[in-house]
């Protein structure tokens, strides 16, 4: 499988990078680490005429923290560096956390928060070569009008599989979001669609500049799970973080959580993470409580798992 050709735009600056998306219309796509948008156009799921390297704007690449205003980090910050920040794992232990379960080592050299916030959704009658789909007739998502998964939905259902931003909704974040037409900022939980094909609500010549976490979440202790199934280096079938004042550390009165289970969009505080802060309330937290609660109604999904896989 070979890449197909496109012209690259290195831009330094956010200016240029705006500038580039402003003249060259809807056949820019971007790319930052690569780690998922590059095996993904290798098996011809994207051929875009302009590919937009981002890794040169400099200035997105940072981690800030002020007790008043929060957290800030750049859409360029690698995942090493928030897993490698003691910043972040003293205060926002549960972004750490996340954050150390990512892949491997060198994906997570390469792989920035940015990227793995606008992640493509994931299904196993996706994310094959072209070869492979072609058999099927393709599917709703690439090439086609069903979809495997679920054969009587209009919709696609291909998976949310990222791990940071369950982290980050339990904290309460924000996205902020810059285009040719100006910049805004959403919560976190406002930005993902339930609906594998439309998957954000962002404009396609938006880029994602930098995620803010409310001053208010710092201190929070916090605990994650994740289901893969292979434990060394895999997306995640599911996966559930509590997040709340360290106070209530043991007995959890009030906590957040984010979860993702194998659907397009992960949850905030909200949906059927509210069923699992139920569930939580006042209990002592453990990692089998958390999954249980979080994770209720995770079956290994057809749009993740082979009948027979063991997560
Ligand atoms: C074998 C393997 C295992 C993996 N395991 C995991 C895992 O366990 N958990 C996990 O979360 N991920 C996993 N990944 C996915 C990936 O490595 C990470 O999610 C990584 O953080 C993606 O970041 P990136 O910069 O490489 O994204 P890219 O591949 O550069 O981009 C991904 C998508 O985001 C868009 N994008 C990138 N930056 C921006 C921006 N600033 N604004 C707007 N859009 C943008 C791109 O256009 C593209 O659609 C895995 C990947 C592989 C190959
Ligand atoms: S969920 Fe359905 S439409 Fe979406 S990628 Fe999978 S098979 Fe295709």
């Amino acid at each position: 499988m070979s890449l197909p050709a496109c012209e690259v735009i290195r831009p330094h600056t956010l200016d240029e990078a705006l500038n580039a998306l402003a003249c060259h219309g809807p056949g820019v796509q971007m790319v930052a680490g690569g780690t998922d948008l590059i095996p993904s156009m290798k098996q011809g799921l994207f051929a875009p005429q302009v590919l937009l390297d981002l890794k040169g704007i400099r200035e997105l690449d940072f981690i800030r923290f002020d007790p008043e205003q929060g957290l800030a980090i750049g859409a360029l910050a690698r995942i090493t560096t928030i897993v490698d920040s003691p910043l972040i794992a003293r205060r926002f232990p549960v972004l750490h956390e996340a954050a150390k379960t990512i892949a491997s080592p060198l994906l997570r050299n390469m792989g920035t928060l940015g990227g793995n916030l606008c992640l493509d959704t994931r299904c196993l009658y996706y994310n094959q070569s072209g070869f492979w789909r072609e058999s099927l007739g393709g599917c709703i998502k690439k090439d086609g009008t069903v979809c495997h998964v679920a054969p009587g939905s209009r919709m696609c259902w291909a998976a949310f599989s990222g791990d940071t931003a369950p982290a980050l909704l339990a904290l309460g974040a924000t996205v902020q979001l810059a285009s040719p037409g100006g910049s805004r900022e959403v919560p976190l939980a406002e930005f993902y669609i339930n609906d594998g094909l439309a998957r954000m609500a962002k404009a396609h010549d938006e880029i994602v500049t930098a995620v803010r976490v409310p001053a208010s979440s710092a201190g929070w202790s916090g605990a994650y799970k994740k289901l893969r199934i292979r434990q060394s280096i895999d997306y995640p079938l599911a996966a559930s973080r509590r997040s709340g004042p360290r106070r209530h550390s043991h007995r959890q009165a009030a906590a957040n959580f984010g979860v993702h289970h194998g659907i397009p969009a992960p949850h905030g505080p909200g949906l059927c993470a509210q069923s699992a802060q139920r569930a939580l309330a006042g209990q002592p937290i453990g990692a089998r409580l958390l999954i249980m609660a979080g994770c209720n109604d995770i079956a290994p999904r057809k749009n993740l798992c082979r009948e027979g896989d063991k997560a």
